[in-house]
């Protein structure tokens, strides 16, 4: 049996920004990934980089994390609004009345629009790329990858936390960090500590722009409130990478099961350390399909 000071479960850009920093640290880490890593939900994400959120908490978070990232696309970022929405929460942004909208985006239909807001440090960035790099850096600096590798069952003891995987094996890890996306409540839920997630499904259109409509793409992030969309440009005046945007609708699912939910492991056997495999073997992503046809290159 292995053991590690810290065992992550999940190899989403969320699991391995937390490998590296830890590795950097001296701390022995090893990532859990069931299937390869970014498979998940950040393999399929948008990339949409933001700090304009009318959550206040959400807003600092995300300002934070913008200001580690280097080298994403910056082109603005556009929130329309209706009268319902306030915008006192945002941190760096600037408020445009219906007017002035008008005046500076001359190519949006505005009907029903009340205000928006421009967010000038707004762009997107390649979510594959970005947690593929701080998986190498995480190795580099010392951790463990282990890809498919899914951990079906946790044991919490007294000063450590006992793994089994889906092979059969089995590691002791000091401090465990779930980062498995949509499958977290699931698996905490063994502890008895399940989050209250819920998963949604979101399509994801990649538009090819035609000769004739040149010069006509929205060359920077439009998130459209009323009308529950976003896009943002694939690379300068190329096209646009769109989905709905999470309005605040009752969830699909109010449990915090994901959409693809793991067999169950009613029946298998007592702990993670009695030498047997827990029930099932890798299980297909959350993500809806990948926004691949005209993503940039080279960028995070
Ligand atoms: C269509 C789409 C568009 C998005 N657009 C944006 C955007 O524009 N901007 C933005 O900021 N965010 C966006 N997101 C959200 C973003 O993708 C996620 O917030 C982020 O990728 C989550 O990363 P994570 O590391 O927490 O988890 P995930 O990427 O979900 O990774 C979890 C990993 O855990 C693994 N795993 C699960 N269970 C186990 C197990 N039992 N054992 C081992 N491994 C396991 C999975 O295989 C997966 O690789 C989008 C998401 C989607 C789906």
């Amino acid at each position: 049996m292995s053991t590690y000071d810290v065992g992550i479960v999940g190899a989403g850009v969320h699991g391995l920004t937390a490998a590296y920093h830890l590795a950097r640290r001296g701390v022995s880490t090893v990532v859990f990934e069931r299937g390869r890593r970014a498979g998940g939900p950040t393999g399929q994400a948008s990339g949409v980089v933001r700090a304009y959120y009318t959550n206040r908490f959400l807003a600092e978070v995300a300002r934070d994390s913008v200001a580690a990232l280097t080298g994403y696309v910056r082109t603005g970022g556009l929130y329309l609004h209706t009268a319902a929405d306030s915008a006192d929460a945002g941190l760096e942004h600037e408020v445009l009345t219906a007017a002035e909208l008008a005046d500076r985006f001359p190519e949006l239909n505005l009907d029903g629009t009340a205000f928006g807001v421009w967010e000038e440090r707004a762009g997107y960035a390649d979510p594959h790329a970005t947690a593929l790099s701080y998986a190498a850096r995480a190795v580099e600096q010392g951790a463990t990858l282990l890809e498919h590798s899914g951990v079906c069952q946790i044991a919490e003891g007294p000063r450590s936390v006992k793994l089994l995987l889906d092979d059969g094996s089995g590691h002791e890890v000091d401090r465990l960090l779930v980062a498995a996306g949509p499958w977290t409540g699931p698996l905490l839920d063994q502890l008895g500590a399940a989050p209250p997630l819920s998963a949604e499904r979101h399509v994801v259109a990649a538009l090819r722009q035609r000769p004739a409509d040149a010069g006509r793409a929205v060359p920077y992030v439009l998130i459209d409130i009323q009308h529950g969309y976003y896009s943002r440009p694939a690379r300068p005046a190329a096209g646009s990478c769109s989905g709905p945007w999470p309005r605040p609708s009752p969830p699909t699912r109010t449990t915090s099961a994901p959409p693809s939910p793991p067999p169950s492991t009613t029946g298998s056997p007592p702990g993670p350390h009695g030498g047997h495999r827990c029930a099932g073997g890798p299980r297909r992503s959350a993500g809806g399909r990948r926004c691949t046809t005209s993503a940039p290159t080279g960028s995070r």
